[in-house]
């Protein structure tokens, strides 16, 4: 079995494949076939992100073209993937800068028009997203108003650089 040193203790921890839930963009999502470090040591576990600027991208996308309705932090993610900061992004959206850091944080709620804004506006800020425009148009009249608990999960293989909705 592949070994590598633990990132925590050193100690020679073992390399598996399996998917694993990641929370460090802001939106969590849960990566599928990758590699992960697990210390049987010191019980730490780290994922081994192949492509990290790719799997961004990737997350991008998925929200981009989420057949239920954005969240907060959906919302925060894309304005940080097209690099705008939240005075610049309020007035693309018309909105004060304290309304859209209430929307960010769910304590507004989000109008289905909003949210098609915000998409609109984010898939053509970034050529890199042209794919995801493309396809955000064959779904744009059924983006459903769903629950957040009923809200699915996004599924990215980062090595494939596909992504799905558990
Ligand atoms: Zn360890």
């Amino acid at each position: 079995m592949k070994k590598e040193p633990c990132t925590v203790c050193g100690s020679d921890a073992s390399v598996t494949r399996k998917s694993y839930r990641f929370d460090e963009m802001g939106v969590p999502v849960e990566l599928q076939n990758i590699e992960v470090i697990e210390c049987a040591h010191c019980g730490n576990v780290d994922p081994i992100i192949p492509n990290m600027d790719g799997l961004m991208k990737v997350l991008a996308l998925a929200i981009l073209c989420n057949p239920c309705k954005l969240n907060g932090q959906e919302i925060r993610y894309l304005r940080k993937y097209v690099n705008k900061s939240a005075r610049e992004f309020s007035r693309y959206l018309n909105l004060t800068v304290s309304h859209l850091s209430k929307l960010e944080n769910d304590r507004y709620e989000i109008t289905p028009r909003l949210d098609k804004l915000v998409r609109l506006i984010v898939g053509n800020l970034d050529p890199d997203l042209a794919e995801g425009t493309k396809e955000l148009m064959k779904i744009i009249s059924t983006i459903a108003d769903c629950p957040t608990d009923e809200k699915q999960e996004i599924q990215i293989d980062p090595a494939a650089q596909t992504y799905c909705y558990a």
